[in-house]
């Protein structure tokens, strides 16, 4: 057989099951891989699905994140995508019958310079011709809405508006994945963790037939990659280039405290933002660690960063304690958007790609990877996120333009 696709090195040849164990073999049980396989069967009638997972349910980014949700995005591709995911998010906890706290108390992106108040209006203008609620707020009504923001012009970026999508807000991420874990588990797909992924089986015409794993071959009529952060150390394996990159990307909580903050407020300026959790922690997030790396861990100087930030927005919080910090693995594009669809490999799926900002997206990432899958096309909202368009120069960029890119 290598004889005839000498591009694929020897190694990866194996002799494939004759026929799949499962129909769809998804790669990853963080929020995508969960939501993917529980759409199959609930949209698609396909159930005989394994989820594979090298450690514990959504122990990945999905129970690590700052569980932002919106869909105030500049480019048309990203909003209708982020919208159809807040759409299903309204009805998400009464269709999985569970209640993940999903809390629809807005979220402001703070402009400090003329330049974010340009970006800011011209996304709030964006975002209303595409149906997405979005206002304009001045300092007054910034401090209405959420009277701990400092706006007094006396400091060193006064606040001079902020965007407000009043839908966006929060959930109780680890929740969210067991609901989709157990409606999945109901129609079912296989849940099976402690199980890595180390290889792809092929058969004579290249086609991906099954993977390798720590507990053996498991066959697969198709495979389908939801293994965010380390998407493309498995494309390496089968010689596929992504245009990604791995970074850290670290968060914080403080100790419980009474309810304080009423809203999610970010800012990109100067790169913090801050949401208060049920349970009473404040939960703080920046930007990325620069550096490429695999360790769920940050370093020490982004924290500090971050802290100074959020202490300039909110002179509130000086006295608060960090009761626990944090890092996972996020996947970066050049254009700071996801990558959904086929791939050059017969029978080999991706989804990746989704950075800082992929909570959000959890059910239409979901929906719209199954819809591809059971198709063998892309759907409708996933096609402009095709990896081609790194080739046809199609770029769908998000970079620094909605904010802190949570
Ligand atoms: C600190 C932080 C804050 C964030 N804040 C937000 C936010 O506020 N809002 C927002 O929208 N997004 C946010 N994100 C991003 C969001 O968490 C991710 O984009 C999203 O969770 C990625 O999809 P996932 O849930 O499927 O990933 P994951 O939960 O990471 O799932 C991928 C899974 O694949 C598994 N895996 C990897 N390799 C293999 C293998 N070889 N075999 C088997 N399994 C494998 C991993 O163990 C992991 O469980 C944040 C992320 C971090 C780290």
């Amino acid at each position: 057989m290598p004889d005839q696709l000498p591009e694929h090195p020897d190694w990866l040849w194996r002799t494939p099951d004759p026929k799949p164990s499962y129909d769809v073999v998804v790669v990853g049980a963080g929020g995508h891989g969960l939501a993917t396989a529980y759409y199959l069967a609930r949209n698609h009638g396909i159930s005989n699905v394994a989820v594979l997972e090298r450690g514990w349910l959504a122990g990945g980014n999905m129970a690590r994140n700052t569980t932002i949700i919106r869909s105030n995005y500049l480019c048309e591709e990203s909003a209708a995508i982020y919208e159809h995911a807040l759409k299903l998010w309204e009805g998400l906890p009464e269709e999985l019958e569970y209640d993940f706290l999903f809390s629809q108390r807005g979220v402001l992106n703070l402009a400090h310079t003329l330049q974010d108040v340009r970006e800011g209006t011209r996304r709030v203008g964006a975002n209303r011709l595409g149906g997405v609620d979005a206002e304009w707020l001045d300092p007054d009504e910034v401090r209405a809405f959420c009277p701990i923001v400092n706006t007094s012009p006396d400091v060193r970026y006064p606040v001079l508006g902020a965007t407000l999508q009043p839908r966006a807000g929060i959930a109780k991420h680890d929740h969210v994945a067991w609901a989709l874990a157990r409606k999945a588990d109901e129609h079912g797909v296989d849940l099976i963790q402690n199980c890595e992924v180390t290889g792809f089986v092929r058969d004579g015409g290249g086609r991906v037939v099954g993977v390798e794993t720590t507990r053996g071959r498991i066959g697969a009529g198709r495979v389908a990659l939801a293994a965010a952060g380390h998407t493309s150390t498995l494309t390496d394996l089968l010689g596929l280039r992504l245009p990604i990159q791995s970074h850290p990307l670290q968060a914080l909580v403080s100790e419980l405290l009474e309810p304080v903050h009423p809203t999610v407020v970010m800012s990109n300026h100067v790169h913090v933002y801050v949401s208060q959790a049920h349970k009473g922690e404040l939960v703080m997030g920046a930007g990325i660690d620069s550096y490429n790396g695999y360790g769920q861990r940050g370093s020490f100087h982004q924290i500090e960063h971050q802290m100074a930030a959020a202490l300039e927005l909110f002179p509130i919080f000086a006295r608060a304690h960090v009761l626990r910090t944090w890092g996972g693995i996020v996947d970066v594009t050049p254009d700071a958007s996801p990558i959904i669809g086929l791939t050059p490999v017969e029978n080999l799926y991706l989804n990746c790609g989704w950075g800082t900002g992929g909570f959000k997206a959890t059910p239409a990432s979901g929906w719209v990877y199954a819809d591809t899958i059971a198709h063998g096309r892309p759907h409708q909202l996933a096609a402009p996120f095709a990896l081609e368009r790194f080739a046809t120069g199609a770029l769908i960029d998000e970079h620094g333009a909605a904010a802190v890119a949570h």
